[in-house]
């Protein structure tokens, strides 16, 4: 086997209802996620959320109050960190600044009393497959913020763990780097086969990076699932919120289909309870359209804004019924600020928030 394929390859992982507390604090309630064997799930969610703590609960940094969690079918609640088998990199780069790169690999293989002839070469091969195979003489203070953490990924491998644990590994980074290095990081993942745990706030970098997205809230998980499930049919309003931009507007469910000024939307959810809502609408589901074409159609409204975004343009559009949608659409099309448009809708179905409490509609 070369130095770098794990071992055990895909090994899975189960959270199974894991607390933990800090005081009176609930970080962690009733945690409860699965990760397959060989699958990169990114823990995505709000600052607070608690996925710094899953992920540390799962190496052994941190004690549980309840709950198990399970490598392989193997409760490691009683395990050492040192003997949980995993590979870590963290948002610091956590070099040693005395030792060189391949040093720096060879570190855990030292720890494990691997012979020095065959720790240079395995650590030679890991800083290959990050793609620094000529840096192993080089120095922390010598390797640019993304050399540092290819080397601190080099050194998370190179002992062939079972499972990798990334606890934002690019949050220090500038933002080209970013994009190269998650892409990488996938590369070499998919390539190991390696079960992941990848933790971020950022959700562009979660939906491209994962198998699935596992979205957390207030210490448990909310909604699990591929980016586009995520993306196209969210469980609730904090997921429609938190990933993607939504436009908020008001809405009437009846007959499992949602009433917005008029216009007809499709539900995500046709067994929603009729009553009012908020109708959550992403802003590629809203097209231009002008007054005088398409009367009755869409939304009457003023255009506020309008961005170019390269592959995109952004518009926000002020509405006679009152409130702000932004669109996204086609370069091609140049709105001017000022101009009369209709909103329309592309018939995508739409997600709802929970029924509005009657004090709490506005007047339209
Ligand atoms: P961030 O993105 O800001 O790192 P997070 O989702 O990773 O957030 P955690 O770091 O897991 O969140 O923290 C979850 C909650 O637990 C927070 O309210 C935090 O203040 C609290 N917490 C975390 N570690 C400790 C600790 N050692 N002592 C006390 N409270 C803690």
């Amino acid at each position: 086997p070369t130095t770098t394929s794990p071992a055990r390859t895909g090994s899975v992982v189960e959270f199974a209802g894991v607390v933990k507390r800090f005081g009176t604090h609930l970080a962690l309630s009733e945690f409860a996620l699965t990760l397959h064997a060989g699958e990169l799930v990114a823990l995505l969610g709000p600052s607070g959320s608690g996925k710094t703590t899953a992920l540390r609960v799962l190496a052994g940094l941190e004690s549980t109050d309840g709950g198990r969690i399970l490598i392989n079918g193997d409760d490691v609640s009683g395990v050492p960190t040192s003997r949980r088998d995993m590979g870590m990199v963290f948002q610091s780069y956590s070099l040693f600044p005395h030792l060189s790169a391949g040093e720096n690999v060879e570190f855990g293989l030292r720890m494990r009393r691997v012979p020095a002839a065959e720790r240079r070469s395995r650590a030679a091969e890991a800083l290959d497959l990050v793609g620094l195979d000529t840096h192993y003489d080089r120095f922390a203070h010598q390797l640019s913020g993304g050399q540092q953490q290819r080397v601190a990924l080099a050194r998370a491998l190179v002992t062939r763990p079972r499972v990798l644990l990334l606890d934002e590994p690019l949050s220090a980074l500038d933002a080209k780097v970013r994009v190269s290095l998650r892409e990488q990081i996938r590369r070499i993942q998919t390539e190991l086969g390696i079960t992941t745990l990848f933790v971020t706030h950022d959700q562009d970098e979660a939906l491209a990076v994962a198998d699935r997205v596992a979205v957390m809230q207030g210490g448990r998980i909310e909604q699990v699932g591929t980016p586009e499930e995520l993306y196209t049919r969210p469980a609730t309003p904090f997921i429609a919120d938190f990933v993607g931009l939504s436009n908020r507007l008001p809405g009437l469910v009846r007959h499992g289909f949602a009433e917005v000024h008029g216009v007809t939307l499709p539900l995500v959810d046709p067994s929603q309870p009729d009553g009012p809502v908020r109708v959550f609408v992403r802003p590629e589901d809203l097209t231009l359209g002008t007054i005088d074409d398409q009367p009755g159609t869409g939304l009457p409204g003023t255009v506020l804004l309008s961005s170019f975004l390269g592959s995109l343009r952004r518009t926000s559009v002020r509405l006679d019924v009152g409130g702000t949608v932004v669109l996204q659409h086609d370069v091609r099309l140049h709105p001017t600020v000022g101009e009369s448009v209709l909103v329309r809708f592309s018939g995508a179905p739409v997600p709802v928030e929970a029924h509005i409490p009657v004090e709490a509609q506005t007047p339209s």
